[in-house]
């Protein structure tokens, strides 16, 4: 069958039922599982057979989420986690161990930053950031040896600098290591992270995803396209597992080895597993997540293109401005559209960016970002509170950015609201 495109997967993907089974998702509220003999569970536990063991590893509720979000992003398997956050260390956990490194982009999430540069730290794997700056020959030289992947973000936030997919996936091609591009703030709706070479895609699902500041949750996709056996870098995933006695992740799982490996072990011995109940919800925001994104996209780019206009207003970001540095990048890889995500400066820096925040009435002061409802937010003074200064311009976030992320409400509100709090600043 032709494969569907985006809209019809949000409805249609994942949960397929049989004749008169229910039509909707169910929820498999159970934590195990029961089997007809003792030899087929021993089965499943050697991996030799596919099913649900215990729910820490799977779920058929959640497994319809993880195979809709697969479909969606193009991969070959998903794996959905209790939050954005565990996803974001798994991913670079399955691949990376104490003593090795890996590179990211500085312009990502404060709170990605925080794992990356402490945690993880502390794990005994060093982070080094690429500025938006860097020239390709000042990326290869933070490589070494022990270097063994590339992490950015599809549109970072709060800075919305949109990643050169292309080029930091030949940049880790050329040192034979895959790039991991976490696509939370655009989603397979704008952008298919895989079709440009990125070989794993991770989300906070929390966002966009679902949608409605409902559920905190995170998935990891494999695109099953980086051939871990030719890099030759990766014998977690070449060579026997000894914690499964004698499995070969890409002998016994093929193109599917790097998502059964951070399922069946990380996932096993870390337990960031996320509940049957809120996959459900999930996945019900992600029936109209391709619906919510053109909305949040005019909306988001209405608010820009007004705020560019107003003599308050000191300078507007967002990547399908047609000023915007980001806006050929934005053509290439979002199809000249963007997430409803946009942040400005207020003149008078940041005491006249808090004046105008409690100003706002129906836009509200919350710690979120890219759900249905306008929300604004002082980065520098929340979020990304734990940053040095140095990390902060790194990330690109100055003192006085406001980050608005507009909601799906009717675009004359919002602007009313806008132009109210403005009046009083
Ligand atoms: C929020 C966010 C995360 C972290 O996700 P949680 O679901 O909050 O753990 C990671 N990356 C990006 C881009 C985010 O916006």
């Amino acid at each position: 069958m032709k494969e569907f495109h985006v809209e019809t997967k949000c409805i249609q993907e994942g949960w397929k039922p049989e004749n008169g089974e229910p039509r909707v998702l169910p929820i498999y509220q159970s934590t195990t599982y029961k089997y007809d003999s003792g030899e087929h569970l021993g089965k499943l536990f050697d991996l030799s057979a596919p099913g649900h063991m215990y729910t820490r590893i799977s779920n058929p509720t959640v497994a319809c989420v993880e195979e809709k979000i697969a479909s969606l992003e193009g991969g070959v398997g998903a794996m959905c986690t209790s939050s954005g956050q565990a996803a974001s260390l798994l991913a670079v956990f399955n691949i990376a161990s104490a003593g090795e490194n890996f590179i990211s982009c500085s312009t990502i999430y404060g709170g990605t930053v925080n794992l990356f540069a402490v945690t993880m730290k502390r794990m005994g794997i060093e982070v080094r950031f690429a500025t938006p700056d860097m020239t390709d020959e000042e990326i290869h030289a933070l490589f070494d040896e022990k270097t063994r992947l590339v992490f950015g973000e599809t549109i970072a936030n709060p800075a919305l600098e949109v990643l050169d997919i292309e080029r930091f996936a030949a940049i880790a091609h050329t040192h034979n290591v895959p790039l991991v591009v976490d696509n939370t703030f655009a989603t397979p709706v704008l952008c298919r992270p895989f079709a440009y070479g990125a070989d794993i895609v991770i989300h906070s699902t929390t966002k966009y995803m679902d949608g409605h500041a409902s559920v905190v949750g995170g998935v990891i996709v494999d695109s099953g396209a980086f051939d871990w056996e030719k890099s030759g870098k990766f014998p977690e995933l070449t060579t026997p597992d000894e914690s499964y006695h004698g499995v070969v992740y890409t002998r016994d799982f093929g193109n599917a080895a790097y998502i059964t490996k951070a399922r069946v072990q990380l996932m096993r011995d870390l337990g960031t597993t996320p509940q049957p109940l809120a996959m459900y919800i999930l996945n019900l925001g992600l029936e109209t997540l391709a619906l919510r994104m053109e909305r949040h996209f005019e909306n988001g780019l209405a608010v820009a293109k007004y705020l560019e206009g107003h003599e308050k207003i000191s300078w507007v970001n967002n990547p399908a401005l047609s000023s915007n540095t980001q806006y050929e990048k934005c053509q290439k890889y979002l199809k000249g559209k963007s997430c409803g995500v946009v942040s400005f400066g207020v003149k008078g820096g940041r005491d006249a960016a808090m004046r105008f925040m409690d100003h706002l009435q129906l836009a509200q002061i919350v710690v979120h970002v890219a759900d249905a409802r306008t929300c604004v937010l002082h980065p520098a003074s929340t979020t990304h509170r734990q940053l040095t200064d140095q990390q902060l311009v790194d990330a690109g976030i100055g003192p006085d950015l406001i980050r608005m992320s507009v909601g799906i409400e009717n675009i004359d509100d919002i602007l009313a609201d806008i132009e109210n709090a403005l009046a009083q600043v």
